[in-house]
């Protein structure tokens, strides 16, 4: 056997790639929720080729100070959490300060940056993991990434990605689900110089169903709230006759960050009782707020799986609010009609 020596950097970087970046839709995820983080109220979204050829993500956040540009772009290196006690009460929707370093080491990255009343912005260039250019640039507030050439220099990456109308449906579903999300941020989507998805950013939700789904779909989903001592569930959720083919359609938020989990999509589903034609599932969106303390955001480099105390509470919680909400648009046939 060799001795036992320490992965370089660049090495070590690339092997945490393959965890949080699977495909442009998660380089895509981990960009935007940087600019969430980062108190942005606009975010463009700019791909070619779905992604494998171009990823731009411009926001109009806080910016990064010149001075700490590169330390973004180190492994675990994070301005997000200090302590063992902030892990458990993670507010924002990156903490781990993989993204950025793993984007930088299987692709082309040029991050242009600049913090409110600075005199100059900052440039970097990233190659592979490795630093090519450091220079001040135009001093717009905010942040701009361009990734190009994703997967270069992982060939085994690239070749595992599916055809590009595939890649661009993941895409334009991470980007919908964000926008429903933060129906504050005003989302813009852009493929090939051609509109995706837009939001305007006014505070609506049932705008963005609109915008995302179209009108006729957005007048067909009702509001609905509930509350208990540890949880605080809004939404909306389709009438029985709307409905799809997939669970695809249902997102879960918990204090904003999007997730999956099977046992809520249950209860939602279950809400619905036998209304349902077999198969079919509703469309959703629900918001759930809870003391972290609640939630262990921690499972999974992706930061998408969680775990739950009082899981079956919140089951409960989410089938009864649906149940009931169905059970009163029954008796009130038209109340959707005054959207
Ligand atoms: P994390 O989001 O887990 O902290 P990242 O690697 O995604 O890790 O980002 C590292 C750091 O770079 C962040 O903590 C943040 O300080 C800074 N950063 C990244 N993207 C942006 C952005 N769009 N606007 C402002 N700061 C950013
Ligand atoms: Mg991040």
């Amino acid at each position: 056997m060799a001795d036992i020596h320490e992965l370089s950097a660049i090495l070590a970087d690339q092997i945490a790639a393959g965890e949080v970046i699977e495909r442009p839709a998660s380089v895509v995820k981990e960009l935007v929720e940087n600019a969430i983080d980062a108190n942005a109220s606009k975010i463009d979204v700019l791909v070619e080729e779905a992604g494998i050829k171009t990823i731009t993500v411009i926001d109009d956040g806080d910016g990064i100070e010149a001075g700490q540009v590169t330390r973004a772009f180190l492994r675990h290196a994070t301005s997000k959490i200090t302590d063992r006690n902030d892990l458990f009460r993670v507010h924002s929707l990156g903490f781990r300060g993989e993204a950025l370093p793993s984007i930088a080491s299987v692709a082309d990255v040029i991050l242009k940056s600049a913090t409110a009343g600075a005199e100059q912005g900052k440039l970097v260039h990233y190659r592979g993991g490795s630093l090519l250019e450091e220079s001040g640039t135009d001093a717009r507030k905010g942040t701009s990434i361009t990734v190009k050439d994703l997967f270069f220099n992982t060939p085994a990456r690239l070749k595992y990605l599916k055809s590009q109308q595939t890649e661009l449906a993941q895409i334009v579903d991470i980007i919908n689900r964000l926008a429903l999300s933060y129906p504050e941020i005003a989302f813009r989507l852009v493929h090939n110089d051609k509109a995706v998805t837009s939001s305007v950013g006014n505070g609506n939700i049932q705008q963005v169903l609109a915008a995302i789904y179209g009108v006729q779909q957005a007048r067909k989903m009702l509001a609905i709230q509930a509350e208990d001592a540890d949880f605080k569930v809004t939404g909306y959720v389709s009438l029985p006759e709307l409905t799809r083919a997939s669970r695809n359609y249902i997102s879960v938020l918990i204090n904003g960050r999007y997730i999956k989990n099977y046992q809520l999509t249950k209860a939602l589903i279950k809400g619905y009782g036998s209304k349902l034609m077999v198969g079919r599932f509703p469309m959703a969106v629900l918001a759930i707020e809870m003391d972290p303390l609640l939630v262990d955001v921690n499972v999974h480099p992706q930061k998408q799986e969680v775990r739950l105390s009082k899981e079956t509470q919140l089951m409960d919680l989410i089938e009864t609010a649906v149940k009931e909400r169905l059970q009163t648009e029954n008796l009130i046939p038209n109340a959707y009609d005054n959207y």
